[in-house]
């Protein structure tokens, strides 16, 4: 499975001490149709401990990129996005992981994006941050707010791949998708349904007002397509016509 709207985001490890930590960002990315890693100075790497934990994802792993430093890690990238599990005293503007997926999918496919993580222990240095146009911070417990390495990835992923899947949605159905019911259609419609609730005996005349009120709610609730009306007309004009003939 291919997500076009994803092939230009990187997520960007920063001197991960543990090999396993690496094949399970690597897992993670690879569930959510993610597969553009790199990775800073890592300390241990390749490593059989990071191929066992990618489990499968570990084409990941091969065409990882290597840097010796995050500034050339993103030197490609326009959009550069910080996680961190600490609030900072010089403030970045704080986004959360939806955020983050919409700030990310806003931009066109010509855009490199890069969303960076830190070490195991320390995290991203304020320098390193210095370089982030974004700090991104998942909500959690405020006494223990520190994910996984994976985890962490994982959650910022998920919310690229949701937010990704609706975007091509909605794109695509965009495309096919038939005109609402113009107002002076809704009232023709409206006019055809009371005469067709007359014409059967439905309609009470003292209660025609608040009963047509009452369906026209129904039916504006709803944002009927020109087919759909088309459809509620055909059955207004069967009924009208089976009405004629018994
Ligand atoms: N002990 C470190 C946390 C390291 S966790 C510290 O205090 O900063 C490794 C990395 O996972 C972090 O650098 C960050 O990029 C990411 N991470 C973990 N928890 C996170 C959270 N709640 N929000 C955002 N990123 C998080």
């Amino acid at each position: 499975m291919e997500f076009p709207l994803l092939s230009n985001i990187k997520i960007v490890l920063v001197e991960t001490s543990h090999p396993g930590n690496i094949g399970g960002v690597a897992r993670a990315m690879k569930n959510m149709c993610m597969n553009q890693l790199r990775l800073v100075n890592p300390k241990i790497f390749p490593h059989a401990e990071a191929t066992s934990r990618a489990s499968g994802a570990d084409d990941l792993l091969a065409r990882a990129g290597i840097y010796p430093t995050l500034q050339e890690a993103i030197a490609d990238c326009q959009l550069v996005i910080g996680a961190s599990a600490r609030s900072r005293t010089i403030s970045w503007p704080e986004i959360s992981p939806r955020e983050s997926a919409a700030k990310c999918l806003a931009q066109s496919a010509e855009t490199n994006i890069a969303l960076v993580f830190g070490r195991e222990n320390s995290g991203l240095t304020n320098q390193e941050l210095d370089l982030c146009q974004y700090l991104l911070k998942i909500p959690c417990n405020s006494e223990y707010s520190s994910l996984n390495l994976a985890a962490a990835v994982q959650v910022v992923c998920y919310e690229l791949f949701i937010s990704a899947g609706e975007k091509q949605q909605n794109s695509q159905t965009d495309k096919d998708e038939t005109p609402l019911a113009s107002a002076e259609q809704m009232e023709s419609f409206y006019q055809h349904l009371q005469q067709t609730l007359a014409d059967i005996g439905f309609l009470q005349p003292e209660k025609t007002q608040s009963l047509m009120r009452k369906l026209r709610r129904i039916y504006n609730r709803t944002l009927l397509d020109t087919k759909e009306l088309d459809i509620l007309r055909g059955i207004l004009r069967f009924s009208q016509n089976h009405n004629q003939d018994n």
